[in-house]
Protein backbone atom coordinates (compact mmCIF):
# COMPACT_ATOMS: atom_id res chain seq x y z
CA UNK A 1 0.00 0.00 0.00
CA UNK A 2 1.29 3.00 -1.32
CA UNK A 3 -0.37 6.87 0.62
CA UNK A 4 -0.38 9.36 -2.13
CA UNK A 5 -1.11 13.04 -1.21
CA UNK A 6 -4.01 14.21 -3.98
CA UNK A 7 -1.57 17.68 -4.34
CA UNK A 8 1.48 15.44 -5.61
CA UNK A 9 -1.07 13.02 -7.38
CA UNK A 10 -1.86 15.70 -9.15
CA UNK A 11 1.45 17.38 -10.16
CA UNK A 12 2.71 13.82 -11.46
CA UNK A 13 -0.24 13.72 -13.86
CA UNK A 14 0.44 17.28 -14.86
CA UNK A 15 4.01 16.31 -15.24
CA UNK A 16 3.19 12.82 -17.29
CA UNK A 17 0.42 15.31 -19.69
CA UNK A 18 2.67 18.00 -20.28
CA UNK A 19 5.68 15.27 -21.09
CA UNK A 20 3.91 13.44 -23.98
CA UNK A 21 4.73 11.90 -26.30
CA UNK A 22 7.86 11.23 -24.02
CA UNK A 23 7.97 9.26 -20.80
CA UNK A 24 8.78 11.00 -17.52
CA UNK A 25 9.90 10.20 -14.71
CA UNK A 26 10.98 10.58 -11.30
CA UNK A 27 11.65 9.87 -7.53
CA UNK A 28 9.07 9.50 -4.34
CA UNK A 29 10.38 10.37 -0.77
CA UNK A 30 8.94 9.94 2.14
CA UNK A 31 8.33 7.35 4.82
CA UNK A 32 9.20 3.60 3.50
CA UNK A 33 8.16 0.72 4.64
CA UNK A 34 8.32 -2.60 2.85
CA UNK A 35 4.30 -3.21 3.01
CA UNK A 36 3.19 0.48 3.50
CA UNK A 37 4.75 3.89 2.50
CA UNK A 38 3.69 7.12 2.19
CA UNK A 39 5.07 9.73 0.10
CA UNK A 40 5.65 13.39 1.18
CA UNK A 41 7.63 14.66 -2.23
CA UNK A 42 8.46 13.89 -5.42
CA UNK A 43 11.15 14.91 -7.40
CA UNK A 44 11.24 15.13 -10.99
CA UNK A 45 13.92 14.00 -13.08
CA UNK A 46 15.56 14.46 -16.51
CA UNK A 47 14.45 10.85 -18.53
CA UNK A 48 17.88 10.02 -19.65
CA UNK A 49 16.88 6.69 -22.02
CA UNK A 50 17.92 6.99 -25.74
CA UNK A 51 14.36 6.15 -26.61
CA UNK A 52 12.16 8.59 -24.90
CA UNK A 53 9.05 7.73 -26.14
CA UNK A 54 9.05 4.04 -25.31
CA UNK A 55 11.60 4.02 -22.27
CA UNK A 56 12.67 5.83 -19.58
CA UNK A 57 16.20 5.34 -17.25
CA UNK A 58 17.40 8.21 -14.51
CA UNK A 59 20.54 9.57 -15.15
CA UNK A 60 22.53 7.66 -12.46
CA UNK A 61 24.25 11.28 -11.13
CA UNK A 62 20.87 12.82 -11.42
CA UNK A 63 19.55 10.06 -8.95
CA UNK A 64 22.31 10.11 -6.28
CA UNK A 65 21.91 14.34 -6.08
CA UNK A 66 18.34 13.62 -5.62
CA UNK A 67 18.85 10.84 -2.94
CA UNK A 68 20.97 13.11 -1.09
CA UNK A 69 18.13 16.10 -1.57
CA UNK A 70 15.83 13.36 0.23
CA UNK A 71 17.74 12.52 2.85
CA UNK A 72 19.19 15.90 4.15
CA UNK A 73 15.46 16.22 4.25
CA UNK A 74 14.91 13.89 6.27
CA UNK A 75 13.17 11.52 3.93
CA UNK A 76 13.34 7.50 2.40
CA UNK A 77 13.65 6.66 -0.38
CA UNK A 78 9.65 5.23 -1.35
CA UNK A 79 10.03 4.56 -4.96
CA UNK A 80 9.93 6.02 -8.78
CA UNK A 81 7.36 7.20 -10.88
CA UNK A 82 7.14 6.98 -14.59
CA UNK A 83 4.52 7.83 -17.40
CA UNK A 84 3.41 5.72 -20.57
CA UNK A 85 2.02 8.32 -22.96
CA UNK A 86 0.25 5.50 -24.99
CA UNK A 87 -0.42 3.47 -21.57
CA UNK A 88 -0.88 0.44 -21.09
CA UNK A 89 -0.96 1.05 -17.22
CA UNK A 90 0.93 -2.27 -16.80
CA UNK A 91 4.97 -2.42 -16.26
CA UNK A 92 6.96 -3.22 -19.45
CA UNK A 93 9.12 -5.98 -19.82
CA UNK A 94 11.65 -3.13 -19.66
CA UNK A 95 10.37 -2.34 -16.31
CA UNK A 96 11.07 -5.45 -14.56
CA UNK A 97 14.50 -5.30 -16.39
CA UNK A 98 15.84 -2.12 -14.85
CA UNK A 99 13.66 -2.31 -11.52
CA UNK A 100 16.56 -3.49 -9.06
CA UNK A 101 15.52 -1.77 -5.80
CA UNK A 102 13.67 -4.14 -3.41
CA UNK A 103 10.13 -3.58 -2.07
CA UNK A 104 9.99 0.18 -3.32
CA UNK A 105 6.91 1.25 -5.29
CA UNK A 106 6.86 1.51 -8.81
CA UNK A 107 4.45 4.02 -9.60
CA UNK A 108 2.77 4.12 -13.47
CA UNK A 109 0.95 7.65 -14.88
CA UNK A 110 -1.02 5.65 -18.03
CA UNK A 111 -2.19 7.79 -20.82
CA UNK A 112 -4.45 6.58 -23.32
CA UNK A 113 -6.75 8.15 -26.10
CA UNK A 114 -10.10 7.35 -25.60
CA UNK A 115 -11.27 4.13 -27.21
CA UNK A 116 -7.62 2.79 -27.66
CA UNK A 117 -8.15 0.86 -23.97
CA UNK A 118 -11.08 -0.42 -23.76
CA UNK A 119 -11.00 -3.87 -25.06
CA UNK A 120 -11.44 -4.99 -21.47
CA UNK A 121 -7.72 -6.11 -21.07
CA UNK A 122 -6.62 -3.26 -19.04
CA UNK A 123 -9.31 -1.79 -17.70
CA UNK A 124 -9.45 -2.73 -13.73
CA UNK A 125 -11.17 0.81 -13.00
CA UNK A 126 -10.18 1.05 -9.45
CA UNK A 127 -7.30 3.91 -9.83
CA UNK A 128 -9.53 5.20 -13.16
CA UNK A 129 -9.42 9.12 -12.52
CA UNK A 130 -11.65 9.93 -15.25
CA UNK A 131 -14.70 11.83 -14.27
CA UNK A 132 -13.18 13.55 -11.49
CA UNK A 133 -13.90 16.81 -12.92
CA UNK A 134 -10.99 17.88 -14.88
CA UNK A 135 -12.31 19.60 -17.99
CA UNK A 136 -9.15 20.51 -19.30
CA UNK A 137 -8.70 19.74 -23.27
CA UNK A 138 -6.23 16.74 -22.31
CA UNK A 139 -9.47 14.83 -20.96
CA UNK A 140 -9.99 12.95 -24.25
CA UNK A 141 -6.95 11.09 -22.74
CA UNK A 142 -7.64 8.82 -20.29
CA UNK A 143 -5.35 8.57 -16.90
CA UNK A 144 -5.06 5.79 -14.27
CA UNK A 145 -2.50 5.50 -11.52
CA UNK A 146 -0.69 2.03 -11.09
CA UNK A 147 1.60 1.04 -8.14
CA UNK A 148 3.94 -2.17 -8.29
CA UNK A 149 6.37 -3.17 -5.45
CA UNK A 150 9.65 -4.69 -6.76
CA UNK A 151 9.61 -8.23 -5.07
CA UNK A 152 13.36 -9.64 -5.21
CA UNK A 153 13.60 -13.08 -6.21
CA UNK A 154 15.23 -14.04 -3.12
CA UNK A 155 12.17 -12.97 -0.81
CA UNK A 156 10.76 -15.81 0.23
CA UNK A 157 7.15 -14.63 -0.39
CA UNK A 158 7.75 -15.08 -4.03
CA UNK A 159 5.83 -17.53 -5.42
CA UNK A 160 7.97 -19.63 -7.04
CA UNK A 161 9.96 -19.20 -3.83
CA UNK A 162 10.92 -23.06 -3.26
CA UNK A 163 12.85 -22.93 -6.65
CA UNK A 164 14.56 -19.99 -5.79
CA UNK A 165 15.90 -21.09 -2.55
CA UNK A 166 16.89 -24.48 -3.51
CA UNK A 167 19.39 -22.64 -5.88
CA UNK A 168 20.57 -20.40 -3.51
CA UNK A 169 20.76 -22.52 -0.98
CA UNK A 170 22.93 -21.22 1.95
CA UNK A 171 22.74 -17.92 2.32
CA UNK A 172 26.47 -17.34 3.32
CA UNK A 173 26.94 -14.63 0.75
CA UNK A 174 23.67 -13.10 0.57
CA UNK A 175 24.07 -9.90 -1.12
CA UNK A 176 26.09 -11.43 -4.06
CA UNK A 177 23.20 -14.21 -4.33
CA UNK A 178 20.97 -11.25 -4.32
CA UNK A 179 22.03 -9.78 -7.74
CA UNK A 180 22.69 -13.01 -9.57
CA UNK A 181 19.06 -14.02 -9.09
CA UNK A 182 17.78 -10.22 -9.71
CA UNK A 183 16.30 -11.29 -12.70
CA UNK A 184 13.75 -13.60 -10.60
CA UNK A 185 12.15 -10.62 -8.91
CA UNK A 186 8.39 -9.64 -9.78
CA UNK A 187 5.94 -6.63 -9.82
CA UNK A 188 3.65 -6.92 -7.16
CA UNK A 189 0.29 -4.52 -7.38
CA UNK A 190 -0.38 -2.14 -4.01
CA UNK A 191 -3.24 -0.37 -3.56
CA UNK A 192 -2.58 3.44 -3.83
CA UNK A 193 -4.49 5.20 -0.50
CA UNK A 194 -5.16 9.21 -1.79
CA UNK A 195 -5.14 11.57 1.08
ZN1 LIG B 1 7.24 1.65 -18.12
Amino acid sequence: MIELPADIREEIVAAARAGVPDEICGVLGGSFGVDESRVRSHYPAENAARNTRTRYRLDPEEQLEIFDQLEARGEEIVGFYHSHPRGPLEPSETDAAWATWPDRSYLIVSLEADGSGDDGGESNGDDDLTGEGDSSADDTRRTRLGSWRWRDGADAKAPDAEVIDGSVSDDKNGSSDRGEFGDEGYFERERIVLE
